[in-house]
């Protein structure tokens, strides 16, 4: 069930790449998947080599990332170190459809999509720079942007770039990249090739090959949907529901839900508060309604 990347340090092959650093009977984690479903697969082999999770690391807060928390935690007694700031939606992942709808959010935003269970965080990071998390050294990376203080994780030469880079049929199937702030995203993603680390693992799609390709796809899938922005408010003032509806016409065969739909317009509202803060886009109010132009 694992891809080995060196002697160390591995990773769950799917649906989602769970980290695995040992040494000796110790093991760490780096996130933990949707649900308990792939965790408990993961510990159980870990169990079966005599080997005990001691810490699990998160890069982020999504739901996908801290899902089995809770789990492993009941299960192992693993400590939970988790970026600062994300360590408050790990706690209380209420607030992620809070903060997406931005106020009592609907049953359809409530979903393990986008609410995980919650655990508790032993330990909030709160900066750059080598920690000792169980014995296992471990050194974070600043990437903001796909979330608020997402960081990634590096172990024994393995970075674990969370979801700073999305792997060709991820861009496809979503068509636009998540991003609370999308400008930051993709300056985060740009910045792996500064790290260069030895490896990276991407937490969708797993070992990346090509570093400086998968850079490239998502950078360049990040700037084509603020040009495509910012041409449609060429053309005239618009709302954020119709710029996404127009953004999203250029994916014709993405998925489509509710959860989708609250995760893209809120990217829309990224790229403009983005652009409005570089002085290229201003919002106005025609009576009630509020729209974006270009400046
Ligand atoms: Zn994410």
């Amino acid at each position: 069930m694992f891809e080995q990347v060196t002697e160390t340090v591995r990773y769950a092959k799917a649906p989602t790449a769970i980290g695995v650093v040992t040494r000796g009977s110790d093991a760490l984690l780096v996130d933990t998947g949707l649900d308990e479903n792939l965790v408990r697969k993961v510990v159980n082999a870990l169990a079966n080599e005599g080997r005990t999770v001691r810490a699990i690391v998160n890069t982020h807060a999504h739901a996908d990332h801290i899902g089995g928390n809770a789990f492993a935690v009941k299960r192992t007694g693993a400590k939970v170190v988790a970026p600062h700031y994300e360590h408050f939606f790990i706690e209380r992942p209420d607030l992620e459809p809070w903060t997406l709808f931005g106020a009592a959010p609907p049953r359809a935003l409530q979903g393990k999509f986008l609410q995980a269970q919650p655990s508790r965080v032993d330990h909030a990071v709160g900066g750059e720079g080598t920690q000792d998390v169980a014995g296992f050294q471990v050194r974070f990376h600043a990437l903001p942007g796909h979330s608020v203080r997402q960081m990634g994780v590096e172990v024994d030469g393995v970075l674990f770039v969370g979801d700073a880079v999305l792997p060709p049929e991820v861009l496809s199937k979503y068509g636009l990249v998540f991003a609370v702030d999308p400008v930051a995203a993709r300056a985060s993603t740009e910045r792996l090739l500064q790290l260069a680390p030895a490896h990276v693992v991407a937490y969708h799609g797993g070992l990346v090959s090509d570093l400086a390709g998968a850079v490239k796809a998502n950078a360049d899938a990040m700037r084509e949907a603020e040009d495509a922005l910012l041409a449609r408010l060429r053309q005239g003032p618009a709302e954020d529901e119709e710029l996404h509806a127009a953004l999203m016409d250029r994916f014709p065969a993405t998925a489509r839900s509710l959860e989708l739909h609250a995760l893209n317009l809120a990217t829309v509202r990224g790229y403009l508060a983005a652009m409005e803060r570089a002085g290229r886009v201003e919002p106005f109010l025609e009576g009630p309604r509020l729209r974006w132009r270009a400046r």
